[in-house]
């Protein structure tokens, strides 16, 4: 296969390659290169690469380039473990998808649920969500998820850590069998093999750095020190 390294060797609609040379986004990271050609190709995938590593991109851009906004239903299904993830994901959605004319909406628990309930009945294309909102909404019938095509499970091993587990076969259980799968996580471990295994379709498995190791940007060290010179310490850092 040929190696893709730049967005302009990607064969996406105009919008998409004009808002990334606009914003100098010209290469892709690894986990891009690796995952993109798959992606876009409708296939499953598992992909691991550490924090700050680009997956977001990385499935934002396979569900804005199928994205049919005559549609009116939901097409898109980004599952984040916490609201403050998934609100940075529906930032980002926004962000990629500038130039693109769909609606997105972001959901979690911990605030009202009836701005939600408003804003679903106008119809949205994405929908980004903690697994409890989400399921609460179902339950309500405010939500209708029969038409996804695509299911994203981000920061799956933090999923997996805040005991998400049942909550993700409920939502599962009622998307429609055919869908496009991807999940990515930033470490791998047997317990996101056993989900993947369960959930996607042969999935093909990517990594774009050794497994389970830290960024290499960032220096990690341990400091022992009294706590009357905690502030010493900090300052001479
Ligand atoms: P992850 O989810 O892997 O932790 P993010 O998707 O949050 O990482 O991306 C981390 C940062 O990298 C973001 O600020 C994003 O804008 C930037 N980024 C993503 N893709 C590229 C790219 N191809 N070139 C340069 N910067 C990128
Ligand atoms: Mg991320």
């Amino acid at each position: 296969p040929i190696l893709i390294e730049k967005f302009s060797q990607l064969t996406l609609s105009k919008e998409f390659l004009f808002f990334f040379f606009f914003f100098f986004y010209t290469h892709l990271t690894a986990i891009q290169q690796k995952s993109l050609p798959l992606s876009l190709d409708n296939k499953d995938l598992i992909a691991q690469a550490k924090t700050g590593s680009g997956k977001t991109v990385a499935f934002c851009i396979p569900i804005l380039n199928k994205i049919d906004i005559k549609n009116f239903k939901i097409q898109s299904l980004i599952l984040a473990p916490t609201r403050e993830l998934a609100a940075q994901v529906a930032q980002s959605v926004e962000t990629y998808g500038k130039y693109l004319p769909f609606k997105s909406a972001v959901i979690f628990g911990g605030v009202g649920i009836n701005p939600q309930i408003s804003l679903l009945k106008k119809g949205v294309d994405i929908v980004i969500a903690t697994p409890g909102r989400l399921l609460d909404l179902v339950s309500q019938n405010c939500l209708d998820l029969t038409k996804i095509e695509f299911f994203i499970l981000d920061e799956a091993d933090r999923m997996l850590d805040m005991g998400f587990i049942n909550d993700i076969r409920k939502v599962l259980a009622i998307l429609p069998k055919q869908r496009q799968n991807l999940l990515f996580s930033a470490t791998f471990s047997d317990d996101i093999k056993k989900l993947a295994d369960s959930l996607l379709n042969s999935p093909v498995s990517i990594e774009a750095a050794t497994a389970n190791s830290t960024s290499h940007k960032v220096e990690q060290s341990v400091h022992l020190v009294d706590r009357e010179r905690k502030k010493e310490l900090l300052l001479h850092l």
